[in-house]
């Protein structure tokens, strides 16, 4: 039997980091056991079905490793809707299903204040398809509906407790349970590895299997993604959108390496891995059932490991949507023509060990590319105290006197002006790097220095001097 997994996102406009570890993992395991992968939009829901959030689907996949080409699809939920019916229609024949013309508030009404599910009532009456009637299924009223899971075991359910579920609208549309049955059984597929939401659905799934006379899949619920207050990520409250990240400038190498680490963790104590390994050692039934925390500091330190890791030109090239403003980036605050290639290619080694995610890059390097340094008014009121306005201008002199213009030059010649105030290097170079760089903390100041080169650092250094006038 050919293993076949799917992963089949609801288009909601974005794409949630829980959905991107589900997807690499129904990705792995279809590796591992030599099986097909297929993607499938359930897009039944026509306020979503638009074809942006679709291609939003399948470049967060790319990018995070599932390529377009390389699985089958995408099939569209919505051009399924004849099987549906068919499906309903085969349901309601055999006698699995019946109409069903009750309000929720009859219903309510009959079984007590509190609405406990649906009490049967219209079970044998034998009503026939109509306007406002919904189609339901006929739970059996005893045994129990036991659900193979490969992390979760065997959770099994007792029958009588699950009421006789609406499977088609009063409209005559099916249902996402019935839908997504359905699918699953016209596109052969055999292991059903989704979200632990949907684990109540499962017993009802599987009797819909059963009456359809299929052998249902293997399921593998895995867990529910939570932030630091074990809530559900939710997208109102937290960050879940895998473009966000992308955007942000997290690399898709540590991107998935770390959505694998939710619930699940490589050999031997290690976390940061070769994609390879992971795809070795994954194993779904290891998968931890508990909810798994989504820790964004973590993910975050992760990040700049694998940024440290890359070669320097490596870093420059995957520094360049920020440098340039291409895609769904922002565009940097310096204009197009004054990026200078070379200048950044001196200072990026400085910047890959000090940046934990891409767009950092741009606070740390703007003060080469813009005419005038952003002064951030905090760094300038805190470095230019007393004293700032003469310790620049003996700065400015012996700057303006040097022969050579480099980094250990540079450091020497402010060392020597701090030294005849009595302050350490430390405390020269702050009014120094303010008026340069418009800011407190940066990359090494006299590299940053020479590389801005001598013309610019002297007028930056005589424009603040200006300022304090
Ligand atoms: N469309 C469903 C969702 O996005 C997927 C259900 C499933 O994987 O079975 O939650």
């Amino acid at each position: 039997m050919t293993v076949r997994v799917r992963f089949a996102p609801s288009p909601t406009g974005m794409f949630h980091v829980g959905g991107a570890r589900s997807a690499l993992q129904n990705w792995i395991y279809a590796k591992q056991q030599g099986g097909v992968f297929v993607l499938r939009i359930e897009d039944t829901d026509a306020a979503r079905n638009k074809p942006e959030w679709t291609e939003g689907i399948l470049s967060a996949l790319d990018w995070i490793g599932i390529e377009r080409g390389s699985y089958e699809g995408p099939h569209f939920q919505s051009e399924y809707a004849g099987e549906h019916r068919a499906a309903a229609a085969r349901l309601h024949e055999s006698g699995r299903a019946y109409y069903c013309d009750c309000t929720r508030e009859a219903v309510q009404a009959r079984t007590g204040s509190q609405y406990q599910g649906y009490d049967g009532f219209c079970r044998d009456r034998g009503l026939p398809a109509g306007e406002g009637r919904a189609l339901r299924f006929r739970t059996p009223d005893e045994g129990e509906t036991v659900v193979v899971d490969l992390i979760r075991g065997e959770p099994t359910f007792e029958n009588k407790l699950i009421e006789d579920f609406v499977i088609a609208r009063g409209d005559g549309s099916p249902v996402f349970l019935l839908a997504n049955v359905v699918d699953d059984m016209t596109m052969g597929i055999t292991h059903v590895i989704r979200a632990e939401e949907h684990l109540p659905n499962t017993p009802k799934q599987q009797l819909l299997w059963d009456a359809l006379g299929v052998e249902p899949p293997i399921w593998a619920h895995v867990p529910v993604v939570v932030n630091e207050k074990r809530q559900k990520l939710s997208k109102r409250r937290d960050k879940v959108a895998l473009e966000a990240y992308r955007d942000e400038g997290y690399l898709a190498a540590a991107m998935r390496n770390y959505l694998m680490l939710l619930g699940w963790a490589p050999s031997g104590d290690r976390e940061i891995v070769p994609w390879s390994v992971i795809e070795e050692e994954f194993r779904l039934a290891e998968v931890n059932p508990s909810p798994a925390f989504f820790d964004e500091k973590k993910l975050r330190a992760f990040n700049g490991e694998y940024i440290r890791a890359l070669g320097v030109e490596e870093f420059v090239d995957a520094c360049r949507p920020w440098l340039t403003g291409t895609g769904t980036i922002a565009p940097p605050p310096w204009q197009p023509e004054e990026f200078d290639a070379d200048a950044f290619a001196a200072v990026a080694p400085l910047a890959q060990t000090r940046i934990a995610v891409l767009s950092e890059i741009v606070p740390n390097v703007d003060f080469l590319f813009l005419a005038a340094p952003l002064t951030d008014e905090a760094a300038w009121a805190k470095a230019m105290k007393e004293g700032a306005a003469e310790l620049l201008d003996a700065a400015t002199a012996a700057f303006e006197a040097l022969e050579s213009w480099d980094a250990e030059t540079l450091k020497s010649t402010l060392e020597a002006v701090g030294a005849e105030r009595g302050l350490k290097l430390g405390k020269a170079q702050a009014p120094v790097r303010v008026a340069v760089t418009g800011r407190t903390v940066g990359l090494p100041l006299f590299e940053s220095l020479e590389v801005l080169g001598r013309e610019r650092t002297l007028s930056r250094l005589r424009a603040a001097r200006v300022r304090l006038v």
